[in-house]
C-alpha cells in the first residue's frame, strides 16, 4: 500500500499533494485509451487508478462520466493530457531515431513510456520521481507482470536537491547524446529549481541530445481560478490544482537554452489538437491558455 509506503519513509506518494496530480494524468490516460479515436494507448494507466485509495470512484472510461465529453475535468482536461501524451510520445521515438539512447524523465510519475513504446535496442530510460511515487509504481506494474521494452531505471529523489550523482551513479553517460522530458513538471517547482534543472540539463548532455517540457506562461495564475478547468477538478476530485502550483513568477528557460546554444520552438497545445484533428480548443477564461510545450534541440558542436 503507498499510504503506508508514505507513512513509514516520510515521503509524499500519490496519496498527497502532488503525486496525486501523476493519478489525475493516469485517470486521463486510461480514458484516452479507450476511445475510439484515441492518440495514445497506455494500458496500464487504468490500474494505477484502480489500485490508488486516492482515486477511488474515478472514471477509467468515458462512460463512466455522466457528461460524458462535455466534462471540464474527464472531457476537456483528460482529453488535453492524451494529446500531450501523444505530443511527446512522438518526440522521444524521433529522439531515439536520431540516435539518442539515454532517455531521462524528469517527474516521471506514473509514466509507463518503458514499458509501452517500440525502443530500438539499447536504450535506457530513466524514471526520476519521489520515493513514494516510484514505489507504488513498482507495486502496480510488479503485480500485472508488466515487462519493460527498454532497460528501465527508476531514481527515487527530490528534483529540487542537487540529483546529478543520483543519475550517474545510475549509469547515465553525459557523453552520449540523450533525450530529456519534463512532462507537467515545472509548474509544481520553484523557480530556482526550474533554472537549476535546465543548467543540469544543458551540463550532462552533447550535441545531438533534446529536451521537451511544459510551462505556463500566465502572469497571473490566480486570474484563472473560476476557469471549468480548475473548478471542476476541485469539486470532483478534491484536487486544488492553483494550490499545488508554484505561484513564483516563471524563469525565461526558453531564453537561457537557446543562449546556451539550444534550436527550440514553442507550441501550444491547440496546435497540435488542429495537427491530429483531436483534443482541446481554446474557451473562455481558459486554464490552458498559457501551456505551452517546449521542443529544444542541442546544436552539434
Ligand atoms: N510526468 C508524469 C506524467 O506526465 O504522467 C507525471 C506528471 S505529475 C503531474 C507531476 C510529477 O512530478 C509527480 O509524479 C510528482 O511526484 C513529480 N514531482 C513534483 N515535484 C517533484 C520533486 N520536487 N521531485 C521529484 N518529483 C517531483
Amino acid at each position: 500500500m503507498v499510504g503506508m509506503a508514505d507513512r513509514k519513509t516520510g515521503v509524499e506518494g500519490v496519496d498527497g499533494g502532488v503525486g496525486v496530480t501523476a493519478l489525475l494524468v493516469a485517470a486521463a490516460r486510461a480514458i484516452e485509451t479507450h476511445r475510439h479515436d484515441a492518440l495514445a494507448q497506455d494500458v496500464y494507466a487504468e490500474h494505477f487508478v484502480l489500485a490508488a485509495p486516492a482515486s477511488a470512484g474515478w472514471p477509467v472510461r468515458i462512460r463512466q462520466v455522466p457528461d460524458g465529453d462535455a466534462d471540464p475535468l474527464w472531457g476537456r482536461f483528460a482529453r488535453y493530457f492524451g494529446l500531450r501524451t501523444r505530443v511527446l510520445d512522438d518526440f522521444l521515438l524521433e529522439s531515439v531515431r536520431s540516435g539518442a539512447r539515454q532517455v531521462v524523465l524528469l517527474g516521471a510519475g506514473l509514466d509507463t513510456r518503458a514499458f509501452r513504446l517500440d525502443w530500438p535496442p539499447g536504450c535506457v530510460v530513466f524514471e526520476i520521481d519521489r520515493e513514494g511515487v516510484l514505489a507504488f509504481k513498482h507495486e502496480v506494474l510488479g503485480g500485472l507482470s508488466a515487462t519493460p521494452k527498454a532497460a528501465r531505471v527508476p531514481i527515487a529523489t527530490d528534483l529540487r536537491a542537487d540529483w546529478v550523482a543520483a543519475l550517474t551513479d545510475a549509469g547515465f553517460d553525459p557523453a552520449a547524446p540523450s533525450v530529456w522530458l519534463a512532462e507537467g513538471l515545472f509548474f509544481y517547482l520553484p523557480t530556482v529549481a526550474e533554472t537549476r534543472i535546465i543548467d543540469t540539463v544543458d551540463r550532462l548532455t552533447t550535441g545531438g541530445s533534446a529536451f521537451a517540457y511544459e510551462v505556463k506562461l500566465e502572469k497571473d495564475l490566480l486570474a484563472y481560478r473560476e476557469s471549468r478547468l480548475y473548478t471542476s477538478t476541485k469539486r470532483q476530485i478534491g484536487i486544488d490544482l492553483l494550490g499545488l502550483f508554484d505561484g513564483e513568477p516563471r524563469p525565461d528557460s526558453v531564453g537561457d537554452l537557446a543562449g546556451k546554444g539550444w534550436t527550440t520552438s514553442v507550441r501550444t497545445p491547440f496546435d497540435f489538437t488542429r495537427l491530429h484533428g483531436r483534443g482541446p480548443l481554446p474557451e473562455q477564461n481558459d486554464a490552458l491558455e498559457g501551456n505551452r510545450w517546449v521542443f529544444a534541440h542541442k546544436r552539434p558542436v
